[in-house]
């Protein structure tokens, strides 16, 4: 049986929840935030300093507003959520598929210390590494593993979403620290939505077939040639085809495109717009 995007969809928990702490504000998963030992969080553009049009959040290191600036968001959202400044370790985004595995010699890279090589994703089992990915529409996939206490963080617009790199973070955690995907609990970051991703239909239909998902893509009635797909659904079904249970992955439903008040957008804003990031972390 092909896959089904919306019973899939609606198999997931949509369990979002904003968190504001001194003005900086957050969207977490209810079921990440029950997890004694982690810590995580998806940013908002509320609780920075950075003017208009990067107001207020931007913690996206390649955006051409002062570095300082940027610097500042970052100390804000440590001394909100009591992480450690010289502890961020930041991937460097190629939307490829490679993954960096840490320790704590590693950590400040691409914040507090010059940038790590390409890489898309992070994994760690090590509490004095923070991982960090940048977003301005592309999805997150946060991965924890309770048994072996590890942790994956990766970016993934369509490209990575389309390469798996939710399924090669699992694959990861497996390999480096022993652990299983059965065990594993994962959640998917909010990203552009299905009513809002478009692209031609041609890539849509590739990901029909690479997933195994004829619904995981609409076509326009207005617009010929154009369809609308699925990246929560690319992202779910590599979740569950890497062996995590459909009963352990969660879905932080919030459209970056739509929510302009929110979240930073790159299809609705180009270049001048600044970015979200996500944070995972092992509590020490
Ligand atoms: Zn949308």
């Amino acid at each position: 049986m092909p896959n089904n995007s919306r019973e899939l969809l609606g198999s997931a928990a949509h369990d979002q929840r904003y968190v504001e702490r001194d003005g900086v504000g957050i969207i977490c998963s209810e079921r990440f935030l029950r997890e004694p030992g982690l810590t995580h969080g998806f940013t908002t553009r509320r609780g920075g300093v950075s003017a208009p049009p990067f107001d207020t959040l931007n913690l996206g290191t390649t955006r051409s507003e002062p570095y300082s600036n940027i610097m500042r968001n970052y100390r804000k959202l440590c001394s909100a959520y009591g992480l450690e400044f010289n502890e961020l370790s930041l991937v460097r985004h190629e939307h490829g598929v490679n993954i960096l595995r840490l320790e704590g010699p590693d950590a400040g890279h691409g914040i507090s210390r010059e940038p790590f090589d390409f890489c898309d994703g992070l994994v760690t089992n090590d509490p004095s590494v923070t991982l960090v990915t940048c977003h301005a529409d592309c999805s997150a996939f946060f991965v924890y593993d309770r048994v072996t206490r590890s942790i994956g963080l990766a970016h993934a617009g369509w490209k990575g979403m389309f390469g798996r790199i939710g399924q090669k973070l699992v694959r990861r955690l497996e390999t480096e620290y022993g652990a299983e995907a059965k065990d594993m609990i994962a959640a998917i970051g909010p990203c552009i939505c299905e009513k809002c991703f478009e692209v031609e239909t041609e890539l849509a239909e590739s990901f029909a077939a690479e997933f195994d998902c004829p619904d995981i893509y609409s076509v326009s009635e207005q617009k010929p040639g154009k369809a609308y797909v699925s990246l929560r659904t690319a992202a779910v079904i590599q979740l569950m085809d890497a062996g995590v249970p459909i009963s352990g992955i969660s879905i932080m439903e919030h459209c970056t495109f739509e929510e302009k008040e929110l979240f930073y957008s790159y299809r609705r804003d180009g270049k001048g717009t600044g970015s979200m990031a996500a944070f995972l972390r092992l509590d020490k």
